[in-house]
């Protein structure tokens, strides 16, 4: 991994580790890195830091001589598509830190095709950033800023794909909680336009996140699940604040993990395609394997990290890809994850095919545990090495981390790209089995640590 950039851009606390320096450097070596007078297309999500960051970023391109063109407050698929559909522009920038707290902000670089930059071109920025080593432009050829719409084109782009026919004749009620982040600007009025009747919570934007936090996870949507069941709403959807990630609440109120969704739309896609590749990373669950094989398509598993599963679905051709996030990417719209496409397929697929619960009731299921166990950065490395060995009898995969595959399901051990820490996951097909193999497999983790701790203290 590279210094500054992280799995997904350069994220940190704002006048802290994330400050307006950081910010003018990064856009002065992302300038110098392209071409002189290059266009760069740049937007943000909600956050109160986000037209501080912008304009440092923005001063920093046009000090190397890039046009800056401004979307404003968008989703970031929604940049993402707008880079993707002009040929003028060579890279985009986002400021967002996804669904971190509001005291967060972060940078991230996507490339003329809009997909995020890949490693070698992020350590290329890098290298510029921390040599200083920027190539300024004279006083009459510094760039400027121009602002333009990213919505429209993108609102109608997720239309082109799904049949409105279906959902005007239905008309669901769908509750929709943008979190006050940039879904506020797509979500609601994308789903109105398709004949949903909408109702919105947290639609007001407002980067101090006064509705809940950011990650659209259970606890944080008790609100979306309670109002989903007392509007008697037919769907509830939530997004993270950069709208790039997706949450369902079923008609009966019931919050539905994201892998569950993930492997409905993979069935769904792979049985009306009549096969194709399906990209996911090691950690998602074997019931994305089964319906995806079962229907004659086939299984790609990748390192965890969405930019990686995108790359992965463009390099062998895959039909779809995702993360057990909410973080669904639909190859025929563009290769990145995408949170008004993902809300529009699922409206589309509930008015066509019946009630959600029942749908993902009618999918596989399997029982997933996780754990963490302290390691220090030191160890993470050696630590791998010591536990392939100790399993080096079974039946291994080691995509990323150690995958050990056992009758009837398997267990990932994988260090953490952000914390001091190992984690341990388990599916099973039981939640006893699950709760065992999770709890024996960090005990071994734990020990070959302490092991390892000792020896290299000598
Ligand atoms: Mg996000």
């Amino acid at each position: 991994m590279t210094e500054l950039f992280g799995t997904n851009g350069v994220r940190g606390i704002v006048n802290d580790d994330m400050d307006t320096d950081l910010a003018l450097k990064l856009g002065k070596a992302a300038g110098t890195w392209i071409d002189n007078g290059s266009v760069v297309a740049i937007g943000s999500d909600t956050r109160i830091s986000n037209q501080m960051l912008k304009n440092a970023v923005s001063s920093g391109l046009m000090a190397t001589g890039c046009e800056v063109i401004d979307l404003g407050e968008v989703p970031t698929p929604a940049v993402q598509f707008y880079t993707k559909c002009r040929d003028d522009i060579d890279l985009a920038v986002v400021i967002t830190a996804s669904h971190n707290p509001p005291e967060f902000n972060g940078i991230k670089c996507v490339n003329h095709d809009g997909t995020e930059l890949i490693d070698w071109m992020e350590e290329e920025i890098e290298e510029i950033y921390f040599s200083e080593d920027f190539r300024l432009v004279e006083w009459d050829e510094v760039g400027r800023v121009r602002s333009d719409d990213a919505l429209k084109t993108y609102k109608e782009a997720v239309k082109e794909k799904i049949d409105i026919e279906a959902i005007e004749k239905e008309s669901p009620v769908v509750m929709v909680d943008c979190g006050n982040g940039a879904g506020c600007y797509v979500t609601p009025y994308l789903l109105r336009e398709l004949g949903c009747e909408v109702i919105t919570l947290n639609a007001q934007p407002d980067g101090s996140f006064p509705g809940h936090d950011s990650e659209p996870k259970k606890e944080n949507l008790q609100d979306l699940v309670r109002m989903t069941k007392q509007t008697d709403a037919d769907l509830g959807i939530a997004h993270d604040c950069d709208a790039d990630r997706t949450i369902f609440i079923d008609e009966k109120g019931n919050y539905i993990f994201g892998d569950r969704i993930l492997t409905l739309v993979a069935k769904k896609l792979v049985k009306e395609n009549g096969g194709g590749k399906v990209v996911t990373p090691v950690a998602s669950s074997t019931s994305v394997e089964d319906v995806v094989e079962e229907n004659g398509g086939e299984l790609i598993y990748t390192e965890v990290g969405s930019p990686i599963v995108a790359r992965k679905m463009k390099e062998v051709g895959a039909i779809f890809g995702g993360e057990e996030n909410g973080g669904l990417i639909f190859a025929d719209h563009q290769y990145c994850r995408d949170g008004a496409m993902s809300a529009a397929q699922i409206v589309e697929m509930i008015v066509k095919e019946g009630e959600l619960s029942k749908l993902v009731g009618d999918l596989p299921e399997y029982v997933l545990k996780k754990e963490g166990v302290h390691c220090a950065e030191r160890l993470k490395e050696p630590l791998l090495k010591e536990l392939k060995k100790k399993f080096k009898d079974e039946d291994l995969d080691d995509t990323d981390g150690l995958k050990i595959y056992y009758e009837g399901g398997w267990v990932l051990i994988r260090p953490s790209g952000t914390e001091p820490k190992y984690r341990v996951y388990c599916e099973a097909e039981e939640e006893e089995k699950a709760e065992e193999m999770v709890g024996s497999h960090k005990k071994i983790v734990h020990e070959t640590i302490e092991d390892m701790d000792q020896l290299y203290d000598r």
